[in-house]
C-alpha cells in the first residue's frame, strides 16, 4: 500500500486540498479504499459537501485532493489539526484553497475521455470513484 501523501492543503471557501501520488495502474478498488479512508477521516471535522481527487501528473496538480466543507469553521478546524498529523508515514500539509468552483477548474475534455494533454493538462482531471462508494459516502450525510 503505497500512497504517499505529500501534502494536504486547505483553501478558503471550505476547500481542502491534499497532495498524493497515485500510480496510474492502481485498481479502482484501491482508489475507492483510499478515497473512503480520507473521506472518513475528514468527515470527523464536519459535514463534507464534495471531495475530489486529481490524477494529473503536472507538478502543481499531482494527486491533489480537494474537499469542500459545508461550514467554513469546520474547514479551519481541519486545517489546524491536519497540519499536525501524518498519513501513511508522511506529514500532512493543509491550507485553505483559492478554488471556489470545481466545475470551472475541471477539464471538460477529460470528462468526455478526450483530453489529449494527458496527465500534464493544466485543468483538473478528477478521478471518479465507483458509483457504489459515491452513494455510500454522499448518501449518509444527506440523511
Ligand atoms: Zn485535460
Amino acid at each position: 500500500m503505497s500512497v504517499p501523501l505529500a501534502a494536504l492543503a486547505f483553501f478558503p471557501c471550505f476547500f481542502l486540498f491534499i497532495v498524493v501520488q497515485m500510480d496510474d495502474t492502481e485498481l479502482q478498488q484501491f482508489y475507492d479504499e483510499f478515497f473512503e479512508e480520507v473521506y472518513v477521516e475528514l468527515e470527523k471535522y464536519g459535514e463534507i459537501e464534495e471531495m475530489n481527487v486529481c490524477d494529473n501528473l503536472g507538478d502543481h496538480l499531482v494527486g491533489n485532493v480537494y474537499v469542500k466543507f459545508r461550514y467554513e469553521e469546520d474547514a479551519e478546524k481541519a486545517v489546524n489539526e491536519l497540519n499536525n498529523r501524518w498519513f501513511n508515514g508522511r506529514p500532512v500539509h493543509a491550507e485553505l484553497s483559492p478554488v471556489t468552483d470545481f466545475r470551472e477548474a475541471c477539464c471538460r475534455q477529460y470528462e468526455m475521455g478526450e483530453c489529449t494533454r494527458g496527465g500534464f493538462c493544466n485543468f483538473m482531471h478528477l478521478k471518479p470513484i465507483s458509483r457504489e462508494l459515491r452513494r455510500e459516502l454522499y448518501g449518509r450525510s444527506r440523511r
